[in-house]
């Protein structure tokens, strides 16, 4: 991998790093302490760029810009039209700089250049339109309270925001975050994962010039236990918006409880199962759960990273799900030809192959896989393994890598029960063409959502987020603009 090809596609879109301090009212600025940290280039280990390390401190200065915004500058205040206006504007400009902010989150998370280029980029400007336009729908309701009172509600933006976002989908991330916020009227302090800022502070320069009012959006980079505790323990934050482990959502829950009670939305892990029942179409079932794992190399929380086949079909479908996995195509993220790129740092390429070590000790049977690809950066083979037992740590742990494993059933009581056997209930997929069976199967498992024949099926207007330990507060759609802003009653009497 990596030939001449790749090495040219790679020189030709390789972004210049033009923005690697803080983003604090209107302004980059170095942190108080003037620390630096290195952010890395998965495919070869090798130093990007170095970004201004924000900390407790930096942090304090961006949530008081960012309430003085709230508190006295004109975004809460504008029109929800004219919010809308400006957000329409930023999309606009996210498409005129599409391939920069591609580039960016390809060279710092390894991620397919193609992908974000003609997917998540033009998803993330499309995001800000369907905000855009929800930001002057945003009314309350007129209560009948009684014969000598009545009552209305208003909905106000709930304030100061910190968005903590993780390093698998830094483009989409902020925007999912950012733009239902913007369109409710906050105001907000974004601290991107710590392995992937470039786009964060990117996107910090573009809310600017589409005309974003200095404080309203503050985006910190640093590392979680310093600069994501402060945020999460800040007296003055309304509310934290978090995506990313399960751990560190019960973390940010216990910082929010000990310091002001403010508000908490989880997004957090998944072990997803997709399932695959007899009658399904073999080799579009084995493509879909082959996408399911690999597609970000595994980096992705609604991953399909249990695959339960039911067995009249299970072993073609193996047979088949083999061969397409050893025809996967690891390499240069830049290189269009390639479907995977590296890992997203030396810490989880290490912890990938530690599970698949585990897995091997746990006697479950590799059918692919299991070795690291090419000798720099952190390149792993698709691997899937079988024979799991539902007890396996890579039957219940979320490896967040590409990394499958695959389980037969009976029937369909035991596919159901196998499919809930985990303390995550993030997503879920169907592969059946039995109505009957699709129906039963959706309303059995408990996870935040479904697919039927169908996997990764994101819209801007469908509610996404977890059951059980994924979490809890939806992203995307009404519910996400609802969860930034609070109802004031007014009573009077009449
Ligand atoms: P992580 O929890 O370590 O980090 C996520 C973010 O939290 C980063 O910005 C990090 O700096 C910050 N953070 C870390 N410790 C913190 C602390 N003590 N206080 C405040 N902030 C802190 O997760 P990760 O390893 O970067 O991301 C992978 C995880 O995220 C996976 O478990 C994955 O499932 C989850 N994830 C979930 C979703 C979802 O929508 N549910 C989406 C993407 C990733």
């Amino acid at each position: 991998f990596n030939n001449g090809d790749a090495a040219a596609a790679s020189l030709n879109k390789v972004p210049t790093v033009n923005f690697t301090k803080l983003f604090i009212d209107g302004h980059f600025v170095h942190s108080v302490s003037g620390k630096t940290f290195e952010t890395i280039d998965p495919r070869t280990g090798d130093v990007i760029a170095r970004i201004s390390e924000g900390d407790k401190e930096d942090i304090d200065i961006a949530v008081k810009a960012a309430r003085h915004a709230f508190d006295n500058g004109p975004w809460p205040r504008l029109p929800g039209s004219e919010r809308g206006r400006i957000l329409l504007k930023w999309a606009e400009l996210i498409e005129e700089n599409a391939e920069e902010l591609a580039a960016l989150d390809a060279i710092d998370a390894g991620k397919l250049y193609h992908m974000c280029r003609n997917l998540e980029v033009p998803a993330a400007a499309n995001t800000l339109r369907y905000y855009a336009g929800a930001a002057d729908k945003i009314h309350g309701e007129v209560l009948k309270m009684s014969r000598d009172f009545h009552a209305y509600t208003l909905l106000e933006p709930l304030g100061v925001v910190g968005h903590i976002t993780p390093w698998n989908f830094p483009n989409t991330m902020f925007y999912i975050k950012v733009a239902p916020s913007l369109a409710a009227g906050c105001t907000m302090v974004l601290k991107p994962a710590e392995q992937t800022p470039l786009s964060a502070l990117f996107n910090a320069h573009l809310a600017k010039l589409a005309g974003i009012p200095d404080g309203v959006i503050n985006v910190v980079p640093g590392f979680g236990p310093t600069a994501g505790a402060a945020l999460s323990s800040h007296m003055d934050v309304d509310k934290v918006s978090f995506t990313g482990s399960t751990q560190t959502g019960r973390e940010i829950m216990q910082a929010a409880a000990k310091s002001n009670l403010k508000q908490v939305s989880l997004e957090l892990g998944g072990k997803s199962p997709l399932i695959i029942f007899d009658d399904a179409d073999i080799d579009k079932a084995a493509e879909l759960a082959l996408l399911g794992i690999l597609y970000n190399k595994g980096e992705v929380c609604v991953a399909s990273s249990r695959v339960l086949v039911q067995e009249g079909i299970y072993d073609e479908f193996e047979k088949k799900l083999v061969e397409k996995a050893k025809a996967w195509v690891v390499g240069d993220p830049f290189d269009p030809k390639v479907q995977q790129g590296p890992q997203v740092d030396k810490e989880q390429f290490e912890k990938v192959l530690s599970y698949i070590e585990h897995g091997k000790k746990e006697g479950a049977t590799l059918l692919t896989g299991g070795k690291t690809v090419g000798n720099k950066g952190y390149f792993i083979e698709p691997t899937i393994f079988s024979n799991i037992r539902e007890d396996m740590l890579i039957a219940q742990d979320e490896i967040f890598g590409p990394v499958m494993a695959l389980k037969k059933f009976k029937t369909i009581e035991e596919a159901i029960k196998s499919a809930n056997n985990t303390k995550y209930g993030l997503a879920a997929g169907i592969v059946t063409k039995n109505l009957d069976t699709a129906n039963t199967v959706s309303r059995s498992i408990r996870a935040g959502t479904i697919w039927i024949n169908c996997y990764f099926a994101f819209g801007d207007d469908v509610p996404f987020g977890g059951y059980k330990m994924s979490g809890f507060g939806k992203d995307h759609g009404l519910e996400a603009l609802h969860k930034y802003l609070q109802v004031k009653s007014v009573v009077t009497p009449l």
